[in-house]
């Protein structure tokens, strides 16, 4: 294990590159060089795309999933995104394609598209501009229009109708894409955890079931938020015990973080993230500057570039 640390950390400085790494990430790959890891820096993805565009080495090796590659790729064109698994997908970002974007466009005309941010370049291309659970509500009551299409994660968008309602009244036009991690939160596991920690609070991602948002929040407090609404909350809470509606290996960061306090995580893991490896990130680095570059290297057409910038720069003005 040792070795190939300091390998891969070698190989970083050799190569002139960095390591961004999502909260998601199995938690060898969620450490900070300076503590004894590789990641240069860990976030959620509102928090990569900001460090992507701050990024002053020529390559970046992107832990996490393609939809977020494509967006560190797009805020800074000039670096190369590397990615140790090419494959790793997400449920939510094939959910929807510039087609079904284009489609809903036609039947919804002169009506704003808000994409969150895991959707895949070309269908960002599509819409008027990006958010995450960081920002989503801010953008959204941001538009004059009173109706808005929302893509792709349909619960996401009905627990932010729910807090659109009472601010603004705007109407969401919803779309079907599900986070296979989020949608397994269901109402009769989580109360069955707030029975088994009765002084527990809990933490649950936007992506989280409407039913069971509702469901939990009438007995018990919490937080229904983005990564780092979540990681912010604990910080704030006096509570000592917590039950996490989210990523198993979010759990890693929260225990790092506040070592006090005891973390209940059913362990759902996105099998997409978990893609990612010591191993085959050491691979991806390895191949930087040879002939098997391409095996790990993001390639867009520049007209997708283009345009899926746009959104993209939209959204940061958000942040
Ligand atoms: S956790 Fe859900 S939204 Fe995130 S990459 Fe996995 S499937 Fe996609």
């Amino acid at each position: 294990m040792n070795e190939i640390l300091a390998e891969i950390n070698a190989l970083k400085r050799e190569k002139n590159a960095v390591i961004l790494s999502h909260y998601y990430m199995p938690p060898e790959l969620q450490v900070l060089e300076n503590v004894g890891g590789v990641a240069d820096f860990i976030g959620d993805s509102l928090g990569l795309s900001v460090e992507a565009t701050r990024v002053k080495a020529e390559n970046i090796v992107f832990c996490g999933v393609a939809f977020m590659a494509e967006t560190a790729k797009i805020l800074n064109p000039a670096k190369k995104v590397f990615m140790p698994d090419i494959e790793a997908g997400c449920s939510l970002a094939s959910s929807i394609t510039a087609k079904d974007v284009k489609e809903l466009k036609q039947r919804h005309p002169g009506i704003p598209v808000i994409a969150y941010v895991n959707t895949y370049a070309e269908t960002k291309a599509e819409c008027d501009i990006c958010c995450t659970s960081r920002n989503a509500l801010r953008i959204a009551a941001s538009f004059d229009s009173e109706e808005l299409i929302f893509v792709p994660d349909i619960y996401m968008g009905q627990n932010l109708q729910q807090s659109l309602t009472a601010q603004t009244g705007k109407k969401l036009i919803l779309w079907h894409g599900r986070c296979e991690v989020h949608e397994q939160f269901t109402q009769s596991s989580m109360s069955a955890l707030e029975l088994m920690y009765p002084a527990a609070e809990i933490l649950m991602h936007w992506e989280v079931p409407l039913e069971t948002v509702s469901a939990s929040f009438q007995k018990t407090k919490g937080v229904l938020g983005s990564t780092n609404d979540i990681i912010k909350y604990v910080g704030q809470s006096p509570a000592h015990q917590f039950i996490l509606a989210s990523e198993c290996d979010l759990g890693a960061t929260l225990k790092g973080t506040y070592p006090d306090k005891e973390f209940i995580t059913p362990c759902i893991k996105c099998p997409h993230m978990k893609k990612n490896t010591l191993q085959n990130t050491l691979q991806a680095l390895r191949a930087i500057g040879t002939n098997d570059a391409m095996k790990y290297e993001i390639d867009l057409p520049a007209d997708i570039m283009q345009r899926a910038y746009l959104p993209i720069k939209r959204m940061m003005d958000f942040v």
